[in-house]
């Protein structure tokens, strides 16, 4: 059967025009995927024979969000933090005094099976109702074997509960614990214990290392690389957030899927990008949530023709934000992104960041079809305001998904 929405303006994320728009567009659906876009007055006569037809009013559609890069498994509330940050606490003395990443460990650790599925399925229909269809999650609150193994089978779990796709990365260095007598001898237990694990029970679809002075040298990250890759995982990086740390130097090297954060980053690292294809993710939940104050070089990205996502970062420490519409207005006022191409890091070009260019994040015959009606004519509204959805029918592999299902 064929289903079509007709009457509506489509970004299509296609093509040399913003937004690739359509202004009185068509999508025709068949089998879970678009079999057909454009114009509605050119429509093919067979896809209009025994179709079932939406009228969209004029509503704007895009295609569905894709969030490339969140922690949204984790239990634990760290909103003292937060109090204490704003107070002047160091993010060093807040780990001294038991909180940061650490703290998220014991909880996560501590929390049921139960407990941890309904905290994340509370941040999960949030992001849905935002309009994500495609999720990426990271482990790295476990750190040992067992935490991260639980942790990543409860990321691979979502899609049965929500509408939507995930794809996992496997965070094995992410933060230190201090029984360790060195981060080499971490990275050991990682690359010998952990990794194997992972990938015998196919549990991640990438691998993800958190390098800074704070956590792991550039060396450290990429033995652990070179093990993940010799396993058949692709890599992604925190590169390059608080210091100058060579993360989006290994990226570029390495050819990473994506180089995550780049605040300190250098012109010589945006230049080693260039022409690459890894793609830069910014986090700008995280840059407004620190209050930092050197942004990415989005002048860098653009003139480099480097591609960039957006994402939401969503992690309970430094960015608990579960607005993907939220991350796209900071990205806009913070970073100096347009709204299209906020829309585009949550579409296109976060596509690319996972991997999956060739199925998802445009509206194109063959894609998934995976869309967003949103109650508004125009995808600037999108970025323009402030914790607002404006609301959005998610048509999910061509069902349609309830915002709160
Ligand atoms: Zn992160």
């Amino acid at each position: 059967v064929t289903e079509i929405w007709r009457n509506a303006r489509l970004a299509t994320m296609n093509g040399g025009e913003p937004y690739g728009l359509i202004d009185d567009g068509a999508i025709a659906v068949r089998g879970g995927a678009i079999a057909w876009v454009g114009e509605s007055t050119a429509l093919p006569a067979d896809y209009a024979r025994d179709a079932v037809v939406h009228d969209c009013a004029g509503r704007c559609i895009t295609p569905g969000l894709i969030d490339c890069h969140t922690h949204v498994v984790y239990a634990g509330d760290r909103s003292r933090e937060f109090t204490a940050r704003l107070s002047g606490s160091s993010y060093a003395e807040i780990a001294r005094a038991g909180g940061g990443i650490l703290a998220t460990v014991r909880a996560t650790r501590a929390a049921s099976d139960a407990d941890l599925r309904a905290q994340t399925d509370a941040r999960v229909r949030d992001l849905c109702a935002c309009g994500v269809t495609t999720l990426e999650a990271k482990s790295g609150y476990g750190l040992d074997r067992q935490t991260e193994l639980r942790t990543l089978r409860l990321a691979r779990e979502l899609e049965s509960r929500h509408r939507l796709r995930i794809r996992t990365t496997y965070l094995g260095l992410h933060a230190l614990e201090p029984q360790w007598k060195s981060a080499g001898e971490y990275v050991t237990y990682v690359c010998d214990e952990v990794l194997p694990a992972v990938v015998a029970e196919r549990l991640a679809d990438a691998v993800d290392a958190f390098c800074e002075p704070i956590a792991f040298s550039p060396e450290e990250c990429e033995r652990y690389f070179e093990r993940a890759r010799g396993l058949g995982l692709p890599a992604k990086i925190h590169a390059d957030q608080l210091s100058r740390s060579g993360g989006t130097e290994l990226g570029a090297r390495l050819r990473m899927l994506s180089v995550d954060h780049l605040e300190c980053a250098a012109n010589d690292d945006y230049e080693a990008l260039a022409g690459t294809g890894v793609v830069a993710v910014l986090l700008p939940g995280a840059y407004y949530y620190l209050r930092r104050s050197k942004p990415p070089s989005v002048a860098n990205l653009r003139r480099l023709q480097i591609p960039f996502a957006v994402a939401t970062d969503c992690n309970p420490g430094t960015s608990p934000i579960v607005s993907p519409l939220l991350a796209m207005n900071l990205a806009c006022t913070l970073f100096g992104l347009t709204p299209e191409e906020a829309l585009r890091g949550f579409t296109l070009n976060a596509a690319r960041a996972l991997g999956l260019a060739g199925t998802l994040g445009t509206l194109a015959p063959g894609r998934k079809a995976d869309f967003v009606i949103w109650e508004t004519e125009h995808p600037d509204s999108l970025a323009a305001t402030i914790g607002i959805n404006p609301g959005a029918t998610v048509i999910f592999a061509c069902r349609p998904r309830a915002a709160n299902a």
